[in-house]
């Protein structure tokens, strides 16, 4: 059976994630923006937390961390290169570590770029990611402590996972990242019509979050910088994709 995904909205535009086993009864939370829905979510459950999942040090995803984990003793990880700057950790990993719920194998991939020791966690069973900040729906997140290289490195791991993989990131922003986006490959179908299917749901009010993988290759303009297309639209044409990458987050710093 693969983890069940909650997705809990927080703050104004965070997303917390809830992924629970069924045989084992263990559910983990990703990210705490704030405990009040978190807290909700598990409780209209029945659920109790057995792991908690740090993504990055900001505080709009540890914000109710202490709050929560003192209704729910659970165990508190995140990476080593954020201990200094996290809420105390039970487990510190880096990439590469694997860490087991309800059974499953839950894979640490360092995503650094947004904040250096960002981590993504990867359940392949369940075909699902976790991304924070890194890779968003549509978008990513700014390059505020690390390089563009770096991050465009970052989003180059997320890609390589199967295509079929669920991207659960941590914010509301499609809407202006599908703007966006049409500035930089306006002539893209599938980006066309699924800035269709984002006005259509957030006109009623639905999350556009979590997303699929394939979806996000297919017409994330910052997973695409390796198409020459896109290189040929900003007059990049030849350049390496990192550079195409950083050109592309640029404009949207300033969009
Ligand atoms: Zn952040
Ligand atoms: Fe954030």
């Amino acid at each position: 059976m693969p983890l069940e995904i909650v997705t809990v909205p927080c703050l104004s535009d965070n997303y917390a994630f809830l992924a629970h086993d069924a045989a084992s009864g263990e559910t983990a939370l990703v990210d705490v923006p704030e405990a009040a829905p978190v807290l909700a979510a598990l409780e209209a459950r029945g659920w109790s937390l057995s792991h908690i999942l740090i993504t990055h040090h900001h505080w709009d995803h540890i914000g109710g961390l202490d709050e929560v984990r003192a209704a729910h003793p659970a165990r508190v990880i995140g990476a080593q290169a954020d201990q200094g700057r996290l809420p105390s950790l039970d487990q510190a990993v880096t990439e590469g570590d694997v860490l087991t719920i309800g059974g499953e194998p839950v894979h640490v991939i360092d995503v650094s770029g947004h904040t250096v020791g960002h981590v993504a966690y990867h359940a392949p069973a369940s075909q699902v990611v976790f991304t924070a900040d890194s890779l968003m729906a549509m978008g990513c997140g700014r390059v505020f402590e690390g390089t563009h290289a770096q991050m465009w490195q970052s989003l180059s791991k997320l890609a390589a996972l199967p295509a079929e993989t669920l991207v659960c990131s941590g914010h509301e922003y499609t809407a202006s990242n599908a703007r966006f986006a049409l500035t930089i490959e306006p002539d893209n179908p599938d980006l066309i019509s699924r800035v269709a299917d984002i006005d259509a749901a957030r006109a009623v009010g639905q999350p556009t979050v979590p997303s699929l993988l394939s979806l996000e290759c297919a017409t994330n303009p910052f997973l695409r910088a390796a198409d020459p297309g896109i290189a040929h639209n900003l007059n990049l044409s030849g350049a390496p994709a990192e550079d195409v990458f950083a050109e592309i987050r640029r404009r949207k710093d300033n969009f």
